[in-house]
């Protein structure tokens, strides 16, 4: 199932903890959102799990 969830994460560039609404619709999928504090673009990897659970991982734009 999949639906729209808020996420925590932390930003890879400024370290602030960010809350993020994720958006599990599309499965997975990658994509660039800028921090909401330093505006550094965040790429944000979006897998699924076995249950149909969405993980987030978080890289900056230069790893
Ligand atoms: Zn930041």
């Amino acid at each position: 199932m999949h639906y729209q969830q808020e996420t925590l994460i932390q930003c890879p560039y400024c370290g602030e903890t960010l809350d993020v609404l994720i958006d599990g619709s599309s499965g997975p999928q990658s994509y660039y959102e800028d921090c909401s504090v330093c505006c550094a673009p965040i790429l944000f990897i979006l897998t699924e799990d076995e249950a149909g659970e969405i993980d987030v991982t978080v890289k900056r734009d230069d790893e």
